[in-house]
């Protein structure tokens, strides 16, 4: 199986692993987290961090044992974030790294242009053995703009850098087995994220973080689709990252399921957005499920929403299951006109001749796991 990079990987850190009962910085957990990442970028790894921590670091700075509105709690990212970046800087010259610190949003991952810069910045930088420390920008993104929690944006970043491999560090040893209320055994390794994968993570969400298991599921199943293998291991075991590296029987490691797609086809899939949903008829489906067709408008139920040509729609089955994620190439008003057509009539019914695809396969990202409901549009 073609992968990612194999010597590219993104390391996602989360609030709790970094810092103390306080919201203090745990610097001497910092110090030898830095070195492990220094350690890999000096074997001639390209590493790139996901970093959070922003806000709860800004809160302990503030003296707010709780934020009370989202201004306050992006202000407290606003402080927090310096303060991370501050410590990274420090710790990674000790280590002969350069670090570069980069705030993204959602919107920067929909807008092909954004999201091309971005890339172009951090190829930059891996020529330059710089360490590119990420984290969602929190002052900025109000919530209908937000990732919500940097498990998802680490996903994204695996998929913007072309990296092999993806790895969470929590507070947690990976994915454990149920017995009754209590944590069973560690899962070592999953082939493929099944529903009962996805229930075993159930829901925890702590006070000062948003990750728990289950955007981290999430995270694995779009880093894992994109090509990557993806681990969730405990942060502070020792050495954690050289020995999931070595295949150390340690966290839990979520096996590829596709082949590296073509960058194009990748940015359409991982984007964290999408502006509208066409719902397709059992033909189509069984059309796109074979991996060879377009979307055509013969198999088409309705769209959805109030997109435009050139942005980015969910495509659905009859049930409601998200199976795959489009380009368009007419806008929502059109497709209800073209709708159950063949391309033939396109001419008469628009007053132009334009592509006879709605999607054309190559801008059609099919999901092997469909999704369940996740879109609602008008
Ligand atoms: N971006 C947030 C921060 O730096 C963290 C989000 C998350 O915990 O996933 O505080």
């Amino acid at each position: 199986m073609k992968m990612g990079s194999t010597k590219r990987l993104v390391v996602k850190v989360g609030t709790n692993t970094l810092t103390d009962k306080s919201g203090l910085l745990d610097k001497q957990y910092l110090r030898e987290f830095t070195k492990q990442l220094a350690a890999l970028a000096h074997s001639g790894h390209e590493v790139v961090l996901v970093s959070s921590g922003a806000v709860r670091v800004g809160m302990a700075r503030l003296g707010l044992k709780k934020v009370r509105s989202l201004r306050e709690s992006q202000a407290a990212a606003a402080v927090g974030q310096g303060l991370l970046i501050d410590i990274y800087n420090h710790l990674f010259q000790q280590e002969k790294i350069t670090i570069a610190q980069i705030l993204l949003v959602a919107d920067d991952f929909r807008v092909r242009s954004r999201y091309l810069n971005a890339r172009n910045t951090l190829f930059t930088l891996f020529e330059k053995k710089v360490i590119p420390i990420i984290n969602e920008n929190d002052t900025i993104s109000a919530e209908e703009i937000k990732f919500g929690d940097n498990d998802n944006l680490a996903a994204q970043v695996t998929g913007l850098v072309n990296a092999g491999t993806l790895i969470f560090l929590s507070d947690v040893a990976g994915l454990h087995k149920r017995e009754g209320h209590e944590l069973g055994e560690r899962i070592s390794e999953i082939k493929m994220i099944t529903p009962e994968i996805g229930e075993l993570a159930g829901k925890s969400i702590s006070a000062h973080s948003r990750g728990g298991m289950t955007t981290k599921i999430d995270g694995a199943r779009i880093a894992t689709e994109g090509g990557a293998h993806v681990f969730i291991a405990n942060g502070r075991e020792e050495n954690i990252l050289a020995r999931l590296l070595a295949n150390d029987d340690v966290g839990t490691h979520f096996l590829p399921q596709a082949d590296w797609r073509d960058s194009r086809k990748r940015w359409i899939g991982m984007s964290s957005a999408v502006n509208g949903n066409i719902i397709v008829d059992d033909g189509a489906f069984n059309a796109l499920m074979g991996r060879k067709k377009s979307l055509l408008a013969a198999g088409i139920v309705r769209a959805l929403g109030q997109f435009q040509a050139g942005d980015i729609v969910a495509v659905t089955n009859l049930k409601g299951e998200e199976i795959a994620r489009g380009l368009v190439n007419y806008n929502a008003v059109e497709i209800e006109k073209l709708k159950g057509i063949h391309s033939r009539l396109f001419l008469q019914i628009l007053g132009y001749q334009g592509n006879p695809e709605i999607v054309h396969r190559d801008n059609l990202f099919i999901f092997r796991h469909r999704k369940e409901g996740v879109h609602e549009f008008k």
